[in-house]
């Protein structure tokens, strides 16, 4: 197949891969051009170019004009501009899905799923046409005191690759509905998605300037958009290394930041729980975009009263997926994002057993010459983990499922909760009891119970401890994009004329 054809002429991707700037499309670059890679076939793809501070300063100092404008217009105004993204996006579903699938693997049909997710996150902005935007508070006579929401200004988005498209409607969605300016900065890895979708904004009558998107690496042109003197809020999603950097950067500025980072899934799975469907989900939850999910299950904690039924019924869902080339209708198992990716996973595949861990399926390439070139992982299965083998520790990001067992309550709550992350957890159990403690107990900020994610727009994507600070969805991952106002105002017989 030609990849290229992703770059068909009057396509939302155009014939060349460049910056969107003022609603211009900019090539002019800095330094090296950023390669993007096919990782199901290692072809190249595109040339990228990288923006130097110059490009990022222009593009910042366009959203200030602009957004002065549209934070002056309605809610309802906005939301009319939104709803037609939304309607180009369903629209453009399986366009933007090929680039999304060309440039980070997941198998086609998901990737027109993740354009279904980042529809959602247009619809639940489009809600917040409609909310309270702020207070009036109880005061003296002849005078009202109000505290109200209002934009912050221009913000700095700064994407992940594991979801190009459905990322980049996650934090341009609540912005521009709160009345500010975006300047985005898209992975290294997937910047095309983020043309795409900025070219399909401007077709949808998004004032030009207001949204731009700038390419290049996180510390050159990442840091220059968190530097600028006129970014005022940073929301990235990405690794703890990357947010710790950023957070100090920004720390500087004494702005805001909203950092979702990675995490280390606990799945926990109790005697009384339904085994089949625990071992269904945990497979499920693991192997979700080739693993590489913050909300991945990391780690499974079960029961070792159940420990080899579960296994056996895990194997047998393990087994039935075979990785495959993701335009195959029936791919439901794609490659990692890069090399730099899958060298990580097998490392610590490697790590793990020589550490005594049992490797009980795959730890290496897929057999088969389809899957000599690109960055092929096969789902693997990793029995006897240990709590002081660093793959109970650290994040994976691939299809690796490491099981482990436990005894008693209070054993799993503690282990689980002794990780350095607090993002997702997963709970199966038939016990009110036992899951209504566990939720208490468990120190991480999104659980599900009995079911695998992924989570809703209207929830709160909110990673505790090293997994981030604030967070994305619902109306608590809108009031990131806000700053409040308050006014005392007289009108008593000697004010005023
Ligand atoms: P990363 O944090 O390096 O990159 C994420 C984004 O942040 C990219 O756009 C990058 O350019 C930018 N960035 C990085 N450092 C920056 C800085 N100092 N200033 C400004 N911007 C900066 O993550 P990665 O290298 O793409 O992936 C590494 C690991 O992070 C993965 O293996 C995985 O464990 C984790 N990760 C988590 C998520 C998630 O959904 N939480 C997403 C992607 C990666």
């Amino acid at each position: 197949m030609d990849h290229r054809s992703i770059f068909t002429p009057g396509s939302l991707l155009g014939i060349e891969p460049a910056h969107v700037i003022g609603g211009v499309r900019r090539t002019d670059g800095s330094g090296d051009p950023l390669p993007v890679i096919n990782p199901a076939t290692g072809t190249h793809v595109a040339d990228v170019p990288t923006a130097s501070a110059e490009l990022v300063d222009e593009a910042v100092t366009l959203a200030v004009a602009v957004q002065r404008d549209w934070g002056r217009r309605s809610h309802t105004d906005r939301a009319k501009v939104l709803r037609r993204i939304h309607t180009l996006l369903g629209e453009h579903a399986e366009e933007i899905g090929r680039i999304v699938s060309v440039e980070q693997g997941k198998p086609f049909r998901d990737a027109v799923g993740e354009i279904g997710g980042a529809q959602n996150f247009f619809e639940f902005a489009i809600s917040q046409q409609y909310r309270d935007i702020g207070e009036v508070v109880a005061t003296e006579p002849d005078e009202q005191l109000t505290v109200r929401e209002v934009p912050i200004g221009v913000i700095g988005a700064i994407l992940p690759w594991n979801f190009p498209a459905a990322i980049f409607a996650r934090k341009v969605a609540p912005a521009l509905m709160a009345g500010n300016a975006i300047v985005v900065k898209p992975s290294e890895f997937t910047p095309l998605s983020a043309m795409a979708l900025a070219e399909l904004c401007r077709r949808a009558g998004l004032p030009d300037g207001l949204l731009s998107v700038v390419c290049g690496p996180g510390r050159e042109t990442g840091a220059a958009l968190v530097g600028h003197r006129d970014v005022g809020m940073i929301t990235m999603t990405g690794s703890t290394r990357g947010g710790r950097e950023i957070m100090s950067q920004a720390a500087e500025k004494l702005i805001p930041v909203s950092l979702e980072l990675g995490g280390k899934a606990p799945f926990i799975v109790f005697p009384d729980a339904n085994i089949e469907q625990a071992a269904k989900d945990a497979v499920e939850a693991r192997l979700w975009n080739a693993g590489q999910v913050c909300t991945c299950n990391e780690i499974t904690y079960v029961h070792e009263d159940v420990r080899d039924e579960f296994l056996a019924r895990v194997t047998a869902h393990l087994a039935a997926i075979t990785p495959r080339d993701p335009f195959d209708p029936d791919s439901t198992l794609g490659p990692l994002v890069a090399a730099r990716e899958w060298a990580k996973v097998k490392s610590m595949v490697d790590t793990a057993v020589a550490q005594g861990a049992t490797l009980a399926m795959g730890g290496d390439r897929p057999p088969g010459d389809e899957f000599a070139a690109g960055n092929w992982f096969a789902p693997t299965l990793l029995t006897d983990v240990a709590s002081d083998m660093d793959i109970t520790r650290a994040e994976v990001f691939g299809p690796v499922l490491s099981v482990t067992t436990f005894s008693t309550y209070d054993e799993v709550i503690e282990r689980a909760n002794s990780t350095p992350f607090g993002l997702a957890a997963y709970l199966y159990s038939g016990s009110l009891h036992t899951v209504m403690r566990a939720l208490d107990d468990l120190e991480f900020g999104e659980t599900y119970v009995n079911k695998a994610g992924p989570e809703r727009p209207q929830g709160f994507h909110t990673g505790w401890k090293a997994s981030g600070i604030g967070g994305d969805d619902g109306p608590h991952g809108y009031e990131r994009y806000v700053r409040r106002k308050t006014a005392y105002v007289g009108y008593g017989p000697t004010y005023g004329g």
